[in-house]
């Protein structure tokens, strides 16, 4: 296993019809297919409205979540995190009472799994909303 330092919390920027499959397509499908293409995902787990959590890379791989600080990251995002009511996509915290559920269950599993970690927000190591909450200050107990 790699050392994990970072448990980085995300949203994923987009619909919350979206699953985690399709979040997965997205930043992998080549670019002349409408993806991202990159060669893994951005999260290991994903966090749909449902509450349901889909682990999409192993712990022991790296996610493409935040360059410069994936190599002893793990990535989780939930699904949403912007109005999409909206043009400008507009940060906003809609995370369902099953999703943030869901985001403390796992985010204190994982710390218990990686006890040095400590647990960020995107937006606490580069310049964007994302996950559209101050995750430091939420999950400050875990
Ligand atoms: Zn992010």
């Amino acid at each position: 296993m790699r050392k994990i330092t970072l448990i980085v919390v995300h949203c994923t920027a987009g619909p919350q019809s979206q699953c985690a499959a399709d979040i997965v397509r997205y930043h992998t499908l080549p670019r002349r297919r409408g993806g991202l293409g990159w060669s893994t995902p951005g999260y290991h787990y994903i966090v749909e409205p449902s509450g349901y959590v889909a682990q999409v890379v192993p712990d022991w791989d790296i996610a493409n979540g935040v360059k410069g600080h994936n190599e002893h990251a793990i990535h989780v995002a939930y699904v949403g995190g912007v109005d999409t009511s909206r043009r400008d996509l507009p940060a906003v915290d809609n995370r369902t009472e099953a999703q943030k559920l869901a985001l403390r269950s796992l985010l204190g599993r994982l710390r218990r799994d990686y006890p040095s970690a400590r647990i960020v927000g995107h937006r606490n190591l580069a310049r964007k909303a994302c996950p559209s909450f101050d995750a430091m200050k939420e999950y400050a107990d875990l």
